[in-house]
């Protein structure tokens, strides 16, 4: 509170000395000497700004900002805080308005909210400038800036904070001003804490640091003495005070010569100095009347009390008390309202960092559901990828022992060579051919051949050729039956065919079909000449009955008959006789 004022004009003072006026001809350096003498040429500096309005279109983005902060300090300088303040956060919300101008804004604000005892506004632009601080570059800005934090930290009594940010100003080199306002900051926080040590050495180094700031090193007297006083130490108190009281009435400073002098009327009170008492408690009333409520108003209203108290004069102590006591509730009042604010910004602080923490864990929750999520999808394309490989390998599986299935079954049921019925397979099929048709009392025909002079062929033209000219004989003859007809080779270079639902004419005709192809088989391709025939013997079921072994041998026997009768011909069985009927060759009886 004590040293709001003072350090906002150091703050302003606190910079380069300004140059000549007539050495300044450009735009840019017009506003720069405008920065620099906004405080010392207040008049100067009006009118370099209405020049530089005029001329507003000729300046860049930066200087226009600059131009803009300068307007609202002008409108802050002539009392016009409301307008002053509109300006400020305009240019603070704005965002094209560079850092530093941002955070000399932030600076204003939070005097201006001082000044005007706004702590909740107060803190929360003090917030925001201890947010910025760490990304501002220019050092005696960042100075400012930690001076302004403990300096309003003071005034709302929080000496802790004060003396953290008033450490950090002195240990960061700053310039001499500087290091007088951080030690001054640092005693007006201990002696708030009552951590004040009068004998400590660093108070002379303090005071001495304060040399050429007469105000501040009036201060620090005035808190040492206080620091006396509250120990009851009143000789320490006036060797404190008497040697710079004259220099301390000179500065004209308001503020501090009322801090003083409560000090002193407090000390001759105790000390009964009655006289010295009373001069000193009411030139503090004439001095305060513009102060609002500080504590050497209430402790001059109370010295008074006590003084006319113990003269006896109750009807003044009343008055003095009445006074007293409303000033001390005022002063109490501004107290209570600083706690509250700062309670205030602590608990929007707090609410704002478990809002934050909440929010981090909902973060957490929804990360962790996201890891989740990707785990399921990645498990469920693995699980699909298995599942097509196990049905790839199954299908695989199923089409591999389909195949070998089927080749078994060929195996099984085929002849090698020439890809017709094998004997086993032949039995099998014909036996149920039999069986159906004995039901459905149809006839079944048989023939039987075997090639002619074979073993010749194999003779004279090798075993492949023998193959060869029976998948050709094979080839013809399936040529010739139906659908239906069962074809197979029995034997070596025999053959049968079961036709089922078949007379015996028509199984002669087919018989004498198959003769004629494979006499007329061309086996020139064998890279020799020779022709094959065939002997052919015939039954059916009317004559050899419905048993595949009779229908097989009274075939065979018709097919002995035609080997016996010379070969390539046709043999029909003849149970009656137990002979067989030969047919001429290329002919066929009509039966
Ligand atoms: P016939 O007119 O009396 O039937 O005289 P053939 O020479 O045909 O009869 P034979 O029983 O004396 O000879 C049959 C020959 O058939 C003997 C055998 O080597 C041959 N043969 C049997 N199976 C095969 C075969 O799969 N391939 C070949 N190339 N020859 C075979
Ligand atoms: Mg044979
Ligand atoms: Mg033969």
């Amino acid at each position: 509170m004590r040293l709001c004022y003072l350090i906002f004009s150091l703050l302003v003072l606190s910079l380069p000395l300004p140059i000549c006026s007539e050495e300044v001809s450009d735009l840019g350096s017009k506003l720069q000497y405008a920065n620099e003498i906004r405080s010392s040429k207040p008049a100067e500096f009006s009118l370099i700004l209405s020049e530089l309005r005029k001329n507003k279109n000729q300046l860049n983005s930066e200087q226009i900002s600059l131009l803009a902060y300068l307007e609202a300090y002008e409108v802050t300088y002539q009392g016009k805080l409301d307008e002053g303040t509109k300006l400020l956060e305009q240019l603070v919300r704005n965002s094209d308005t560079p850092i530093e101008i941002v955070f000399r804004s932030v600076i204003s604000l939070i005097n201006i909210f001082s000044i005007t005892n706004q702590w909740t506004e107060g803190l929360s632009y003090l917030k925001h400038l201890l947010n910025l601080i760490d990304r501002i570059g220019n050092t005696e800005l960042k100075h400012n800036g930690y001076a302004v934090a403990a300096m309003f930290f003071n005034q709302l009594g929080q000496y802790s904070s004060a003396i953290h940010y008033a450490e950090k100003l002195k240990n960061s080199k700053p310039s001499k001003r500087n290091t007088c306002l951080a030690n001054g900051l640092a005693i007006e926080a201990q002696l708030g804490l009552n951590q004040l040590e009068v004998d400590s050495p660093s108070l002379q180094t303090a005071v001495a640091s304060c040399d050429e700031e007469v105000i501040m090193e009036g201060f620090i007297h005035s808190f040492i003495a206080t620091k006396y006083l509250r120990d009851g130490k009143t000789r320490e108190v006036y060797e404190q005070l008497t040697p710079s009281l004259a220099s301390i009435e000179q500065t004209r400073y308001p503020r501090l010569i009322a801090e003083v002098y409560a000090t002193l009327a407090s000390a001759y009170l105790l000390d009964n100095r009655i006289g010295e008492a009373r001069l000193k408690a009411e030139k503090i009333v004439n001095l305060a009347k513009g102060l609002g409520n500080t504590q050497a108003i209430v402790t001059a209203y109370k010295v008074l009390y006590e003084i006319a108290d113990l003269s006896g004069d109750y009807k003044t102590a009343l008055d003095y008390h009445i006074k007293y006591a409303q000033a001390d509730k005022a002063y109490l009042d501004d107290i209570k309202t600083k706690h509250l604010a700062f309670q205030l910004a602590e608990h929007q602080a707090a609410e704002q960092k478990s809002r934050i923490a909440l929010l981090d864990r909902q973060n957490n929750l929804l990360l962790t559901e996201q890891q989740l999520a990707r785990i399921q999808a990645e498990n469920n394309r693995l699980f699909i990828s298995l599942l097509i490989a196990i049905i790839t390998l199954l299908g695989f599986w199923a089409y591999k022992s389909w195949t070998i299935q089927k080749r078994l079954k060929q195996l099984a049921e085929y002849d090698a060579l020439t890809h017709v019925f094998n004997r086993g397979h032949f039995t099998q099929v014909a036996q149920s051919a039999l069986s159906y048709c004995e039901s459905s009392e149809v006839d079944l025909s048989y023939i039987l051949f075997d090639l002619d002079n074979f073993k010749q062929i194999n003779d004279k033209y090798g075993h492949a050729i023998g193959d060869w000219v029976l998948k050709k004989v094979a080839k013809a003859c399936q040529a010739q039956g139906r659908k239906n007809d069962i074809f197979a080779r029995i034997g070596g270079e025999e053959f049968c065919i079961a036709l089922p639902g078949c007379d015996l004419k028509t199984a002669i005709k087919l018989a004498e079909a198959c003769r004629e192809a494979i006499a007329t088989i061309d086996c020139s391709a064998t890279g020799h000449e020779f022709n094959v025939t065939a002997s052919f013997g015939i039954t059916d079921t009317q004559m050899s009955g419905y048993k595949l072994e009779r229908l097989i041998n009274d075939a065979d026997s018709a097919m002995y008959q035609s080997k016996e009768t010379g070969r390539d011909r046709l043999c029909i069985f003849d149970p009656e006789a137990k002979r067989t009927i030969p047919q001429a060759s290329h002919s066929l009886l009509s039966l």
